[in-house]
Protein backbone atom coordinates (compact mmCIF):
# COMPACT_ATOMS: atom_id res chain seq x y z
CA UNK A 1 0.00 0.00 0.00
CA UNK A 2 2.14 2.79 -0.84
CA UNK A 3 2.38 6.15 0.43
CA UNK A 4 4.09 8.80 -1.53
CA UNK A 5 4.62 12.54 -0.75
CA UNK A 6 5.98 14.63 -4.14
CA UNK A 7 7.47 18.10 -3.06
CA UNK A 8 6.01 20.14 -5.47
CA UNK A 9 6.37 23.77 -4.51
CA UNK A 10 8.92 24.23 -1.53
CA UNK A 11 8.87 28.42 -1.66
CA UNK A 12 8.21 30.98 0.92
CA UNK A 13 5.86 33.75 -0.17
CA UNK A 14 8.30 35.02 -3.32
CA UNK A 15 9.29 31.95 -5.78
CA UNK A 16 13.21 31.43 -6.42
CA UNK A 17 14.34 29.82 -10.22
CA UNK A 18 14.85 26.84 -7.86
CA UNK A 19 11.73 26.95 -5.91
CA UNK A 20 7.93 27.39 -6.49
CA UNK A 21 5.52 28.65 -4.29
CA UNK A 22 3.78 25.41 -1.84
CA UNK A 23 2.18 22.62 -2.89
CA UNK A 24 2.45 18.95 -2.00
CA UNK A 25 0.85 16.37 -4.12
CA UNK A 26 0.17 12.78 -1.55
CA UNK A 27 -0.99 9.67 -3.96
CA UNK A 28 -1.85 6.63 -1.35
CA UNK A 29 -3.30 3.51 -2.87
CA UNK A 30 -4.72 5.34 -6.31
CA UNK A 31 -6.16 8.36 -4.78
CA UNK A 32 -4.56 11.67 -5.05
CA UNK A 33 -4.42 14.45 -2.66
CA UNK A 34 -3.18 17.95 -3.07
CA UNK A 35 -2.47 20.63 -0.48
CA UNK A 36 -2.09 23.96 -1.30
CA UNK A 37 -1.65 25.23 -5.03
CA UNK A 38 0.85 27.80 -5.39
CA UNK A 39 1.25 29.89 -8.43
CA UNK A 40 2.61 27.47 -11.56
CA UNK A 41 1.47 24.29 -9.78
CA UNK A 42 0.00 22.61 -12.39
CA UNK A 43 3.15 23.12 -14.35
CA UNK A 44 5.28 21.73 -11.47
CA UNK A 45 2.74 18.79 -11.73
CA UNK A 46 3.44 18.16 -15.40
CA UNK A 47 7.03 18.43 -14.76
CA UNK A 48 7.26 15.96 -11.92
CA UNK A 49 4.31 13.81 -13.63
CA UNK A 50 1.81 13.23 -10.75
CA UNK A 51 -1.48 13.80 -13.21
CA UNK A 52 -4.36 15.35 -12.27
CA UNK A 53 -6.57 13.44 -10.86
CA UNK A 54 -6.77 15.25 -7.99
CA UNK A 55 -9.76 13.90 -5.77
CA UNK A 56 -9.33 16.61 -2.99
CA UNK A 57 -7.36 20.07 -2.47
CA UNK A 58 -6.44 20.77 0.95
CA UNK A 59 -6.25 24.41 1.26
CA UNK A 60 -4.01 25.81 4.91
CA UNK A 61 -4.61 29.69 4.19
CA UNK A 62 -5.67 32.16 1.86
CA UNK A 63 -2.16 33.40 0.98
CA UNK A 64 -1.42 34.52 -2.34
CA UNK A 65 1.87 31.82 -2.53
CA UNK A 66 -0.99 29.17 -1.51
CA UNK A 67 -3.63 29.38 -3.36
CA UNK A 68 -2.98 31.11 -6.83
CA UNK A 69 -2.73 28.45 -8.59
CA UNK A 70 -6.03 27.01 -7.70
CA UNK A 71 -7.54 29.11 -10.97
CA UNK A 72 -4.75 27.99 -13.65
CA UNK A 73 -5.38 24.35 -12.12
CA UNK A 74 -8.53 24.31 -12.57
CA UNK A 75 -8.97 25.54 -15.91
CA UNK A 76 -6.32 23.11 -17.26
CA UNK A 77 -8.80 20.16 -15.41
CA UNK A 78 -11.91 22.05 -17.20
CA UNK A 79 -10.09 21.97 -20.91
CA UNK A 80 -9.12 18.33 -20.18
CA UNK A 81 -13.06 17.69 -19.88
CA UNK A 82 -12.81 16.39 -16.05
CA UNK A 83 -15.89 15.45 -14.82
CA UNK A 84 -15.15 13.95 -11.41
CA UNK A 85 -16.09 16.48 -8.57
CA UNK A 86 -12.96 18.44 -7.08
CA UNK A 87 -13.68 18.85 -3.12
CA UNK A 88 -11.40 22.17 -1.86
CA UNK A 89 -11.14 22.21 1.48
CA UNK A 90 -10.74 25.50 3.09
CA UNK A 91 -10.45 27.38 6.61
CA UNK A 92 -13.64 28.22 8.35
CA UNK A 93 -14.55 32.30 7.20
CA UNK A 94 -12.76 31.60 3.79
CA UNK A 95 -15.03 30.14 1.41
CA UNK A 96 -16.11 33.24 -0.24
CA UNK A 97 -12.23 34.35 -0.85
CA UNK A 98 -12.02 30.62 -2.21
CA UNK A 99 -15.04 31.50 -4.28
CA UNK A 100 -13.66 33.86 -6.11
CA UNK A 101 -10.18 32.29 -7.29
CA UNK A 102 -12.75 29.28 -8.84
CA UNK A 103 -14.44 32.42 -10.38
CA UNK A 104 -11.81 33.47 -11.95
CA UNK A 105 -11.57 30.76 -14.50
CA UNK A 106 -15.04 33.41 -16.67
CA UNK A 107 -16.66 29.95 -16.71
CA UNK A 108 -17.92 27.51 -14.99
CA UNK A 109 -15.56 24.37 -14.68
CA UNK A 110 -16.47 21.37 -16.37
CA UNK A 111 -16.78 19.03 -13.32
CA UNK A 112 -18.37 19.91 -9.73
CA UNK A 113 -16.38 22.01 -7.11
CA UNK A 114 -16.97 21.25 -3.86
CA UNK A 115 -16.11 23.55 -0.98
CA UNK A 116 -15.92 22.54 2.68
CA UNK A 117 -14.81 24.56 5.42
CA UNK A 118 -12.98 23.09 8.18
CA UNK A 119 -11.90 24.30 11.99
CA UNK A 120 -9.65 22.96 14.35
CA UNK A 121 -10.28 19.33 15.08
CA UNK A 122 -12.70 18.78 12.17
CA UNK A 123 -12.46 15.91 9.85
CA UNK A 124 -12.47 17.59 6.46
CA UNK A 125 -12.03 13.88 4.85
CA UNK A 126 -13.35 10.77 6.11
CA UNK A 127 -11.54 8.00 3.36
CA UNK A 128 -12.26 3.87 3.73
CA UNK A 129 -8.77 3.34 5.36
CA UNK A 130 -7.71 6.94 6.60
CA UNK A 131 -8.86 10.48 7.50
CA UNK A 132 -7.46 14.17 7.08
CA UNK A 133 -8.17 16.50 9.74
CA UNK A 134 -8.14 20.01 10.35
CA UNK A 135 -5.78 21.54 13.23
CA UNK A 136 -4.80 25.11 14.58
CA UNK A 137 -1.78 26.85 13.22
CA UNK A 138 -0.80 30.34 14.14
CA UNK A 139 -0.60 32.38 11.61
CA UNK A 140 -1.86 36.03 10.27
CA UNK A 141 -4.50 34.82 8.45
CA UNK A 142 -7.22 32.04 9.24
CA UNK A 143 -5.28 29.15 8.79
CA UNK A 144 -5.30 25.37 9.65
CA UNK A 145 -2.84 22.73 9.33
CA UNK A 146 -3.71 19.12 7.76
CA UNK A 147 -2.81 15.78 9.30
CA UNK A 148 -3.63 12.69 7.38
CA UNK A 149 -3.89 9.75 9.71
CA UNK A 150 -4.46 6.14 8.35
CA UNK A 151 -6.16 3.79 10.65
CA UNK A 152 -4.87 0.91 12.63
CA UNK A 153 -3.98 -2.26 10.79
CA UNK A 154 -4.98 -5.42 11.84
CA UNK A 155 -2.48 -6.85 13.90
CA UNK A 156 -0.48 -10.04 12.75
CA UNK A 157 -1.59 -13.39 12.39
CA UNK A 158 0.49 -15.95 13.95
CA UNK A 159 0.12 -19.21 11.53
CA UNK A 160 2.30 -21.10 13.30
CA UNK A 161 0.42 -20.51 16.40
CA UNK A 162 -2.85 -21.55 14.88
CA UNK A 163 -1.64 -24.56 13.35
CA UNK A 164 -0.47 -25.78 16.91
CA UNK A 165 -3.79 -25.09 17.80
CA UNK A 166 -5.39 -27.69 15.18
CA UNK A 167 -7.20 -24.77 13.23
CA UNK A 168 -6.71 -26.50 9.64
CA UNK A 169 -5.33 -24.10 6.89
CA UNK A 170 -7.84 -22.65 4.96
CA UNK A 171 -10.75 -20.30 5.33
CA UNK A 172 -10.71 -20.73 9.01
CA UNK A 173 -7.57 -18.38 9.27
CA UNK A 174 -9.09 -15.44 7.70
CA UNK A 175 -12.02 -15.41 9.63
CA UNK A 176 -9.43 -15.67 12.78
CA UNK A 177 -7.73 -12.33 11.37
CA UNK A 178 -11.07 -10.50 10.67
CA UNK A 179 -11.21 -11.34 14.29
CA UNK A 180 -14.37 -13.75 14.28
CA UNK A 181 -13.64 -17.41 16.45
CA UNK A 182 -13.72 -20.76 15.02
CA UNK A 183 -14.85 -23.98 16.35
CA UNK A 184 -12.74 -27.39 15.52
CA UNK A 185 -13.97 -30.58 14.51
CA UNK A 186 -13.04 -31.52 18.24
CA UNK A 187 -14.99 -28.84 19.45
CA UNK A 188 -12.82 -26.65 20.24
CA UNK A 189 -13.02 -23.10 19.99
CA UNK A 190 -10.34 -20.46 19.26
CA UNK A 191 -10.26 -16.94 19.55
CA UNK A 192 -8.66 -14.32 17.83
CA UNK A 193 -7.10 -13.33 20.50
CA UNK A 194 -4.69 -16.41 20.79
CA UNK A 195 -3.48 -16.35 17.38
CA UNK A 196 -3.76 -12.39 16.16
CA UNK A 197 -0.99 -10.07 17.62
CA UNK A 198 -1.92 -6.22 18.79
CA UNK A 199 -3.46 -3.82 15.83
CA UNK A 200 -0.63 -2.18 13.90
CA UNK A 201 -0.69 1.79 13.89
CA UNK A 202 -0.44 2.93 10.07
CA UNK A 203 1.33 6.26 8.53
CA UNK A 204 0.86 9.75 9.26
CA UNK A 205 1.78 12.44 7.65
CA UNK A 206 1.47 16.26 9.07
CA UNK A 207 1.49 19.29 7.20
CA UNK A 208 1.52 22.89 8.83
CA UNK A 209 1.27 25.20 6.58
CA UNK A 210 2.53 28.86 7.50
CA UNK A 211 3.08 28.76 11.19
CA UNK A 212 4.45 29.52 14.41
CA UNK A 213 5.61 26.99 16.49
CA UNK A 214 2.11 25.73 17.18
CA UNK A 215 0.65 23.52 20.09
CA UNK A 216 -1.57 21.94 18.15
CA UNK A 217 0.68 20.70 15.49
CA UNK A 218 2.22 18.59 18.26
CA UNK A 219 -1.36 16.89 19.25
CA UNK A 220 -2.16 16.56 14.93
CA UNK A 221 -0.97 13.30 15.14
CA UNK A 222 0.59 10.59 17.64
CA UNK A 223 4.51 10.19 16.40
CA UNK A 224 3.83 10.75 12.90
CA UNK A 225 6.03 9.24 9.89
CA UNK A 226 6.93 12.92 8.70
CA UNK A 227 6.48 16.10 9.62
CA UNK A 228 5.85 19.70 6.51
CA UNK A 229 6.91 22.35 8.71
CA UNK A 230 7.61 26.11 7.93
CA UNK A 231 10.51 26.66 8.23
CA UNK A 232 11.14 30.01 6.36
CA UNK A 233 13.55 31.76 8.62
CA UNK A 234 17.11 30.44 10.16
CA UNK A 235 18.20 31.75 13.45
CA UNK A 236 19.45 35.08 12.30
CA UNK A 237 16.24 36.01 11.44
CA UNK A 238 14.08 34.72 14.78
CA UNK A 239 12.44 37.99 14.99
CA UNK A 240 11.31 38.08 11.78
CA UNK A 241 9.76 34.83 11.99
CA UNK A 242 7.79 35.56 15.12
CA UNK A 243 6.36 39.09 13.80
CA UNK A 244 5.42 37.50 10.47
CA UNK A 245 3.89 34.62 12.18
CA UNK A 246 6.14 32.28 10.56
CA UNK A 247 8.72 29.48 12.12
CA UNK A 248 12.57 29.37 11.95
CA UNK A 249 14.00 25.63 10.97
CA UNK A 250 15.04 25.36 14.80
CA UNK A 251 11.26 25.80 16.44
CA UNK A 252 10.41 23.22 13.51
CA UNK A 253 12.71 20.71 14.81
CA UNK A 254 11.76 21.57 18.27
CA UNK A 255 8.29 21.24 17.29
CA UNK A 256 9.02 17.33 15.89
CA UNK A 257 10.34 16.39 18.56
CA UNK A 258 7.10 17.09 20.92
CA UNK A 259 5.22 15.46 18.17
CA UNK A 260 8.12 12.50 17.91
CA UNK A 261 8.01 12.94 14.18
CA UNK A 262 10.38 10.24 12.44
CA UNK A 263 11.00 12.76 9.48
CA UNK A 264 11.07 16.36 9.59
CA UNK A 265 10.76 18.43 6.10
CA UNK A 266 11.81 22.49 6.51
CA UNK A 267 9.37 24.64 4.22
CA UNK A 268 8.57 27.55 2.68
CA UNK A 269 12.45 28.87 2.76
CA UNK A 270 12.69 32.69 2.20
CA UNK A 271 13.77 33.52 -0.77
CA UNK A 272 16.39 35.55 1.23
CA UNK A 273 18.05 32.24 1.44
CA UNK A 274 18.00 31.33 -2.25
CA UNK A 275 20.62 28.68 -3.26
CA UNK A 276 21.26 27.68 0.96
CA UNK A 277 20.41 25.10 2.51
CA UNK A 278 22.95 24.98 5.24
CA UNK A 279 21.78 27.18 8.38
CA UNK A 280 18.55 25.94 8.25
CA UNK A 281 19.90 22.27 8.33
CA UNK A 282 22.48 22.59 10.65
CA UNK A 283 20.15 24.40 13.07
CA UNK A 284 17.20 21.94 12.58
CA UNK A 285 19.63 18.92 13.10
CA UNK A 286 21.25 20.42 16.02
CA UNK A 287 18.08 19.82 18.46
CA UNK A 288 16.18 17.31 15.72
CA UNK A 289 15.93 13.76 17.78
CA UNK A 290 16.04 11.32 15.35
CA UNK A 291 18.65 10.24 12.67
CA UNK A 292 20.22 13.40 11.34
CA UNK A 293 19.40 13.06 7.71
CA UNK A 294 15.58 12.86 8.25
CA UNK A 295 15.95 16.58 9.15
CA UNK A 296 16.44 17.31 5.65
CA UNK A 297 14.95 20.62 3.32
CA UNK A 298 13.36 18.87 0.08
CA UNK A 299 14.00 20.21 -3.52
CA UNK A 300 10.95 20.79 -6.06
CA UNK A 301 10.26 17.63 -7.14
CA UNK A 302 11.65 15.29 -4.67
CA UNK A 303 9.19 12.77 -3.48
CA UNK A 304 9.19 10.36 -0.70
CA UNK A 305 8.20 6.96 0.15
CA UNK A 306 6.14 6.44 3.52
CA UNK A 307 7.07 2.99 4.77
CA UNK A 308 4.86 1.29 7.33
CA UNK A 309 6.67 2.21 10.51
CA UNK A 310 7.44 -1.68 11.02
CA UNK A 311 8.00 -2.70 7.96
ZN1 LIG B 1 3.26 31.24 2.57
ZN1 LIG C 1 0.98 32.81 4.73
Amino acid sequence: MPLRVTFLGTAGAIPTTERNPSAIFVAREGEELLFDAGEGTQRQMMRFGTGFSVSHLFVTHLHGDHVLGIPGLLQTMDFNDREEPLTIHTPSGTRRELKGLVNALGNRPSFPVRINEVGDGDVAYRADEYEVRAFATDHDARSVGYALVEDDRKGRFDRERAEELGVPVGPKFSKLHEGESVELEDGTVVDPDQVVGDPRPGRAIVYTGDTRPAAATVEAADEPDLLIHDATFADDRADRAAETAHSTARQAAEIANRAGADRLALMHLSSRYAGRTDAHLEQAREVFAGDETDAFVPDDGQALEIPFPDD
